[in-house]
């Protein structure tokens, strides 16, 4: 065979630095798992100074979802994973979309069959077997038809897949970071399937070449890929090929049996979105569902991305599959909530404020700050503010607290008294309101919450709100105010 063509494509693989790949299928989902499988592999290469690749791998067609490359687009962006090659930008390497090499896949298996690494094999077989590449491992026929006899049947038009001949004897051994070496008996690797009737690789065939045209140096993928590893360790051998380092991850798990999974109901990164949930919070949660920090940073639990490029060590990758938890999602996430500045928060809370409140004369600038030290997500907001628009009906019981010392007789009292007060404010400001509060209970030589409990309790209807009396009748406006303060002491008497 002519080996020129080859070796061109060799010339043209980028070496010198440490190259990952993230390679997804285009379902239309981004489970857990693939997250932080991206993240980690983004971080391999950030940590190294090296580059970071996108790779569709569409080749089982009929797993394709429309949209799906989008949805892979955008969380990627959401979370700040740049990618340096990929099909929307090119690259040295490309083209970055699987079904657009399919003429190179096709010469890499006609090698491999010249090397006796593979065999045409003209079986009829389900075609769903064949997509998946799991023939049953039963000896095929075609595996001892001569190369000659094989090339004349494909050149007489004949449909064929292509198998990979994996010896019936003897071992095979491959090194993996986070699970050492592993050595399995050749005769418990199938004759798996490279090339489909339809001319397009599988995946097992299809990450091996272009995992090495494009100078990948780190396989980073779920460990599910872990017993296929030994048969793609011996394409590498056959082609004469380094091996890269593989980096299999174990799996993220929603119960001690179960992997999470769409099926089963469990988020992916847009359903967490969608759930009020912010993506610096995601980021740092999922890269702790199987990696901890080791040395002066064990003991700390919040990273942002730049932290963890610096300090990211794929070594310290655990082999235990990890249990999501949505209570230590929530944590992390009401962390980062409450530590941002105001501004970004109420960038965030908008649409859940505008959603709660309609009432014109609310400022919601001044309703963020309120809420913003109690919550855990961003659906946490509404419910917290829904008294602004609307008065709930409540029991007169809320007036009574044991520790503020007040009671229904001495709430209507509070409320008689306030009212005439705040009805003479000349101006509607913050410490004009505290200021005549504050006043008047001292005038009554009475503790504040004596006057503050009530009124609240008359402006929202509730137990608990965000902000105090202060802080509502503020919101609220004097219309509104007052009319709610009037509502309170007809309630009350
Ligand atoms: N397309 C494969 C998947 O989405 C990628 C596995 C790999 O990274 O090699 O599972």
């Amino acid at each position: 065979m002519d080996m020129t063509w080859f070796d061109d494509m060799e010339k043209r693989i980028p070496t010198g630095e440490v190259r990952t790949r993230f390679a997804p299928s285009p379902t239309g989902y981004m489970h857990i798992g693939n997250l932080r499988t991206a993240l980690y592999t983004w971080l391999i290469a950030r940590h190294a100074g090296g580059r970071f690749i996108l790779r569709i791998e569409d080749t089982d067609q009929s797993r394709l979802v429309e949209g799906a490359t989008e949805v892979i687009y955008n969380t990627l962006k959401e979370c700040r994973l740049t990618w340096d090659e990929g099909p929307d930008i090119g690259g040295p390497v490309g083209p970055y979309i699987q079904t657009e090499r399919r003429d190179l896949y096709a010469k890499y298996a006609h090698l491999l069959v010249e090397k006796g690494e593979a065999y045409y094999c003209f079986c009829d077989k389900a075609e769903s077997a064949e997509d998946s590449g799991n023939f049953e491992k039963t000896e095929d026929p075609c595996r001892s038809l001569s190369f000659e006899e094989a090339k004349a049947r494909v050149e007489a038009g004949e449909s064929y897949v292509v198998r990979q001949k994996i010896p019936r004897e003897g071992q095979t051994t491959f090194q993996d970071v986070i699970f050492g070496d592993i050595t399995v008996d050749n005769d418990t690797l199938d004759d798996q399937v490279l090339m489909k009737r339809d001319g397009l690789p599988t995946y097992n065939f299809a990450n091996v070449i272009d995992d090495h045209l494009m100078g990948i140096t780190h396989v980073v993928r779920g460990s599910e890929y872990l017993s296929s590893a030994p048969k793609y360790t011996r394409l590498y051998h056959a082609f004469g090929w380094p091996v890269p380092e593989y980096v299999h991850c174990p799996p993220v798990m929603r119960d001690a049996h179960n992997k999470m999974s769409k099926r089963h109901g469990d988020p992916s990164y847009e359903d967490l979105k969608a759930q009020g949930y912010i993506t610096p919070a995601i980021l740092n949660y999922v890269t702790l569902l199987g990696w901890a920090p080791k040395g002066e940073n064990a003991e700390r639990e919040f990273f942002t991305l730049e932290d963890l490029t610096e300090i990211f060590e794929m070594a310290s990758v655990s082999k235990s599959p990890s249990i999501f938890d949505q209570e230590k999602l929530k944590y992390f996430n009401g962390h980062y909530l409450r530590e941002m500045s105001a501004e970004d928060f109420y960038a965030l809370a908008e649409p859940h404020l505008k959603a709660a409140i309609h009432a014109p004369q609310v400022d919601l600038k001044l309703v963020a700050p309120l809420v913003q030290g109690r919550c855990d997500t961003l659906m946490d907001i509404a419910p917290q503010v829904d008294f602004f628009d609307a008065l709930p009906q409540y029991s007169n019981e809320l007036y009574c607290h044991k520790k503020m010392k007040t009671d229904e007789a001495n709430s209507l009292e509070a409320l008689k008294l306030t009212l005439p007060v705040l009805e003479g404010l000349a101006e509607w400001t913050y410490d004009s309101i505290h200021g005549a509060l504050v006043g008047l209970a001292e005038k009554l030589e009475l503790k504040n919450g004596r006057i503050m409990w009530p009124v609240r309790t008359a402006l929202s209807g509730k137990a608990v709100t965000p902000g105090g009396a202060v802080e509502l009748c503020q919101i609220l406006g004097r219309e509104e105010t007052l009319k709610r303060m009037e509502q309170g002491i007809t309630q009350l008497s």
